[in-house]
């Protein structure tokens, strides 16, 4: 069975590009009918917060990328990665190493002077003396001195590095604590990982992980390591290019699967397709098509992608997204017509939830002013005689619905032998208070004979 996982590392908000590669993983692990595992690295006890590791599971929720497995936490692991080192020390494939940090300048300071690129030298790694004193050891794991190391990645393809470029890396730091390199492959080995699908910027730490799964004895997993997701500029996606933290996308109302929508072309491609439900999202998925090389992230085109997905929502799905933003406004939905039906007509004017949120007030909220440019331009004096007379009309309406609606306002403007917009905007501005809505029969119609009465009322008051 094909097993994936998302293994963020709770330092930080969850941020969209490290969404994207929970995305990829759980696309793929859904695409094979394989499992998908969240497992919380946490073992940086210094730069973890519950706040993060809050945001992470918010953050997964919110998106519906559901796990089969977990969340694991690595803290709660300490006795198995310690059994292992320890397995490693026995073995001889791990050492204790003494060089203090001034020790290893130094030795960087000398390396860098022959021109050599700074790297640890082993100067421990055979050592049988007596360790000296005052110094709490790291434990280094014995990297093979000779040999290539060959990674098969699904996206990079076949990338080769030779173990003289490869140091002896820290497996245990000095106050004992497994670092990321360790726990990360003792993890994916006893969570029988296939596929590791992760970020780039890990490639580098791939030939050394290579090497500890072999020197274990274990599987070594599949690799897929996905490119970055850059700024505009170039350089990579962070807090100065504007939102990048997942949570900030949903208060900003993209609907989760826009967003997904929008992740899974960064990179990935089916054809010129643009606009995915979650289902063919899954059925096209394939790390064949990842792109090797990084995207660009761009709030237009994602902007453009929410509009898609706002346009093509069933209208309840709608609200109960639309409903939380509303609530923000301490709007009350029981004062107005059904939420899912406001949204339905909101939904062809709006690129994000805040937008339809902003434009769903005066369904449920009554108004005392009038929006000054569009009353001065549609209402007193210009409309009196219009508003009356739609008011005359609409009074009689028995059958509050849309078409007869409109035709109220067709035969006022009749009447008046004036055009639609000249009694259309009039009212507009009485009923919804400014210059913008939807078709005003359908507006009218949901916000309600009583109401549109009161406010024509007060306009021409
Ligand atoms: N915890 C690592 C990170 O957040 C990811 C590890 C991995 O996927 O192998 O960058």
């Amino acid at each position: 069975m094909i097993r994936t996982r998302f293994a963020p590392s709770p330092t930080g908000y969850l941020h969209i590009g490290g969404v994207r590669t929970a995305l990829f993983s759980w696309l793929y692990a859904k695409k094979m009918g394989g499992e998908f595992t969240l497992r919380i690295e946490d073992t940086d006890l210094e730069r973890s917060t519950q706040e993060s590791v809050d945001a992470i599971l918010e953050g997964m929720a919110w998106l519906g990328l559901d796990y089969d497995k977990g969340p694991f936490y690595q803290t709660q692991c300490f006795d198995r990665y310690k059994a292992v080192v320890q397995q490693l020390l026995d073995e001889g494939k791990a050492y204790y190493c003494y060089a203090s940090p001034e020790e290893l300048d130094e030795m960087r300071e000398q390396q860098k002077a022959r021109g050599e690129k700074p790297r640890y030298d082993g100067r421990y790694r055979d050592f049988t003396g007596t360790p000296p004193e005052g110094i709490k050891p790291v434990i280094r794991f014995k990297n093979p001195l000779e040999g290539d190391v060959v990674i098969d990645d699904l996206v990079k393809g076949q990338v080769i590095i030779n173990n003289r470029e490869l140091d002896d890396l820290i497996i245990a730091r000095s106050d004992g604590t497994p670092t990321y390199n360790l726990t990360v492959v003792v993890d994916d080995w006893d969570m029988k990982m296939t596929h590791v699908i992760r970020g780039d910027d890990h490639l580098n730490n791939t030939p050394r992980q290579i090497n500890l799964y072999k020197a274990l004895g274990a599987e070594v997993p599949k690799f897929a390591h996905i490119p970055m997701v850059l700024g505009a500029d170039g350089s990579r996606l962070s807090k100065r290019h504007g939102a990048v933290s997942v949570l900030q996308f949903k208060e900003e109302g993209f609907l989760p699967e826009a967003l997904l929508n929008y992740l899974v072309r960064l990179g990935w491609s089916h054809g010129d397709q643009e606009v995915f439900s979650i289902d063919e999202m899954v059925q096209y998925f394939d790390l064949d098509s990842v792109n090797s090389s990084p995207s660009t992230f761009d709030m237009d085109k994602l902007l453009w992608i929410n509009q898609q997905h706002i346009q093509a929502a069933p209208a309840e799905h709608l609200a109960r997204y639309l409903s939380p933003f509303l609530g923000q406004k301490e709007i009350d939905l029981t004062q107005g017509p059904e939420l899912a039906k406001v949204a339905d007509l909101l939904r062809d004017r709006a690129k994000t939830l805040v937008e339809m949120a902003d434009a769903s007030v005066y369904f449920y909220q009554d108004f005392s002013e009038f929006e000054e440019g569009a009353a001065k331009k549609h209402l007193r004096p210009v409309a009196e005689e219009a508003l009356a007379l739609v008011q005359q009309k609409f009074a009689d309406l028995a059958d509050w619905q849309t078409e007869n609606i409109h035709q109220a306002i067709q035969a006022a403007a009749d009447e008046l032998e004036v055009g639609m917009g000249k009694v259309g905007m009039p009212l507009r501005v009485a009923i919804t208070g400014g210059g913008q809505s939807p078709s005003i029969d359908a507006t009218a119609e949901l916000i309600g004979q009583q109401r549109c009465l009161a406010r024509i009322s007060m306009a021409l008051d």
